[in-house]
């Protein structure tokens, strides 16, 4: 009999009643130590008292008017994004897949309206993950996602990642975009090197193409930077953002440059719930915090400290663990082991890793851990390697 829940995750038999920071309790009293954050959306950790705060005023005054009104917390968090970031104009929506819709009808619209109606191919790479929604899957055009979910959105060109000449190859006159996640997160913590990054701007340019950066998992200080992109000086046209910004309420955003959103105009998109009252104070509270300075030189400097560590934890566990790699906070250990075991190795030592593909477990704390738990994280790590050895 189907559960209840329609069973599209396979489910680790762990359920959580309570979070602190770093710190997630089962009902019988239980600890774990969270080095998932909700795959990279509980930016600053569990229960943290500015957005605890945040959510409750807000709560206590008005949850939701629709968008046919204005919306002063929404106004707020868009004027932040675009004073902290390359963007003129933002769209708030409630997930990343959402956001990845809008970035393709804006590139899309984009050529329309400068009478290039043909231009609507959209150029994506091998091992990406844009969501579940029908663009986010053809977007992406793994097998594992699109299979069966026929007939797919047409439009999308898919390319290796690092195939610099396929991908030059792939360029026509109807390229609209070129879509891309600066550090791929599902695809097992890849980021792309600044140098790569800086070309693929050029490339752009000289063709004319938009440039879509999906910062939906790097983004919001994961990296370090307020946003990934910032490694390498260059700037997108458009750029989806969601996980982190809500610091675990669901809320997502489209930021873009006044010229590549001009297409976009009253009428052509809209949504019920993106950029409501509740979302919108969260998010100020987060970027308040997050896009501060000292804030980032912490989590650099927290982000040294575990690699560091996790380096040398990989040496000493040389048939269990492979290599450390990633950005800041948004670190993988490739495994020889399966992942997957790894990972239930670290529940049954009481720490959360995230399982991500090429065999990859990832670790994607609270930007704002404390030196104490990432020691605390490590000794764990530890303990469940050596039970594999
Ligand atoms: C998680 C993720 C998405 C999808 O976000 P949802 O909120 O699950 O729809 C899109 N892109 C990237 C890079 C992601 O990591």
């Amino acid at each position: 009999m189907i559960p209840s829940v329609l069973p599209t995750y396979s489910r680790a038999p762990l359920s959580f009643v309570k979070g602190e920071g770093a710190w997630l309790t089962e009902a019988d009293g239980t600890r774990y130590l969270d080095l998932g954050a909700g795959i990279a959306v509980n930016v600053l950790g569990h229960a943290h008292p500015g957005l605890v705060n945040a959510l409750t005023d807000q709560a206590g005054a008005l949850w939701h008017t629709s968008n046919l009104y204005q919306i002063p917390q929404q106004q707020a968090l868009a004027d932040k994004l675009v004073d902290a970031t390359f963007a003129d104009t933002v769209f708030f929506t409630n997930s990343g897949t959402e956001a990845c819709e809008l970035a393709v009808k804006m590139a899309r619209k984009y050529w329309y309206d400068k009478g290039q109606k043909d231009r609507v191919e959209i150029i994506t790479f091998s091992g990406s993950f844009h969501g579940r929604s029908a663009a986010g899957i053809a977007a992406a055009g793994s097998e594992k996602m699109i299979k069966g979910f026929g007939p797919i959105l047409g439009g999308f060109v898919h390319v290796d990642w690092a195939d610099h000449d396929a991908l030059t190859a792939a360029i026509n006159d109807n390229t609209a975009a070129i879509m891309i996640e600066p550090v791929q997160g599902e695809g097992g913590i890849r980021p792309l090197p600044d140098q790569c990054l800086k070309g693929l701007r050029d490339l752009c340019d000289e063709h004319g193409i938009l440039l879509i950066l999906d910062e939906v998992q790097c983004g919001v200080g994961r990296t370090g930077k307020l946003f990934a992109h910032e490694w390498s000086g260059i700037t997108p046209d458009i750029m989806m953002v969601a996980k982190g910004i809500g610091g675990g309420f669901p809320l997502g955003a489209v930021l873009a440059t006044e010229d590549a959103a001009s297409g976009m105009t009253a009428g052509t998109h809209g949504s019920t719930y993106g950029g409501n009252p509740l979302g919108c104070a969260v998010g100020c509270a987060v970027m308040d915090i997050v896009s501060d300075r000292t804030f980032l030189d912490e989590v650099n400097r927290k982000a040294g400290l575990l690699r560091q560590r996790l380096e040398g934890l990989v040496a000493s566990h040389p048939d269990v663990f492979e290599s450390v790699r990633g950005a800041g906070m948004m670190l993988g250990i490739k495994c020889k082991a399966a992942n997957t075991d790894v990972v239930a190795a670290g529940y049954r030592n009481h720490v959360i890793a995230v399982p991500a593909a090429d065999n990859v477990i990832r670790l994607l704390p609270p930007l704002n851990i404390s030196d104490d738990d990432i020691g605390e994280a490590i000794s764990r790590l530890d303990a469940a390697a050596a039970s594999l050895s």
